[in-house]
């Protein structure tokens, strides 16, 4: 998609299947394959003061200062329900299940989305008192910011997860309809993912779709809250 703004990401390409690798492989503890420093989208020398200052200043002034003690105590979860697909999103309740756990060992949540997507963040915060809704709230550059002072991103198969990759924020990645040999990974070295494989039907589209075209949606609802929060566990004890 951005190769018309990048002609060097051809080259690019064709230097990653040289080398091949199977970027789609997992570790033991469902981190992705490793990265060369070349092909990660990680960007370089961040944070900087004055972006640090900035972000401060913002969660001030609309009264978000549970949230920017948080970061500075390096305890913020943040989570993104959503997904332009309805396919691709993992369970409300599955994800109301990780931020109640997670926050019970004194995580701060953070529930985050773009425009389109502020009901259901407001839905799981009325349902987790002492979590906090930015979704709707922040451009993409903030949510950049936010992501740089935080512990961990969790997130389907969606934008955030590469925006996490891009500030090599560890992120936890829920895949659905989609799969990791499509390319779509996180491409930084702390992605891991969670996704249910063995599922005959699976993939069935290369973006995810409006509706299951089963009717079960079996690629997302049979990933247990249970699993998930392990998984976040792990990440978080590494
Ligand atoms: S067909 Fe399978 S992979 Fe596609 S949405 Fe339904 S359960 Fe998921």
């Amino acid at each position: 998609m951005l190769t018309p703004w990048d002609t060097e990401l051809t080259s690019q390409f064709t230097r990653l299947k040289d080398l091949k690798v199977d970027f789609s492989k997992k570790d033991e503890v469902n981190r992705l394959i490793e990265v060369p420093e070349w092909a990660s989208m990680t960007l370089g020398n961040l944070p900087t003061a004055a972006s640090t200052q900035n972000l401060t200043d913002w969660l001030k002034e609309i009264g978000a200062a549970e949230t920017q003690k948080a970061l500075v105590e390096n305890r913020v979860i943040l989570i993104f329900p959503g997904s332009v697909w309805a396919t691709k999103r993992w369970t409300a309740e599955g994800f109301l299940h990780l931020a109640t756990e997670l926050q019970r060992e004194n995580f701060h949540i953070v529930w985050m989305g773009g425009s389109g997507e502020e009901a259901l963040a407001r839905e799981l915060a009325n349902r987790l008192p002492g979590s906090f809704v930015l979704a709707g709230k922040t451009s993409v550059l903030r949510s950049c910011q936010l992501m740089l002072q935080s512990r961990l991103v969790v997130c389907n198969d969606s934008a955030a997860s590469h925006m996490a990759a891009a500030m090599n924020t560890p992120v936890l990645s829920i895949f659905g309809p989609t799969i990791l040999k499509y390319g779509y990974r996180p491409w930084s070295s702390k992605a891991f993912i969670v996704e249910r494989s063995g599922l005959d039907c699976r993939p069935c589209g290369k973006h995810g779709g409006p509706k299951c075209p089963i009717k079960t949606h079996a690629c997302m609802s049979h990933i247990s809250a249970q699993e998930v929060v392990r998984q976040a566990r792990l990440i978080l004890s590494l």
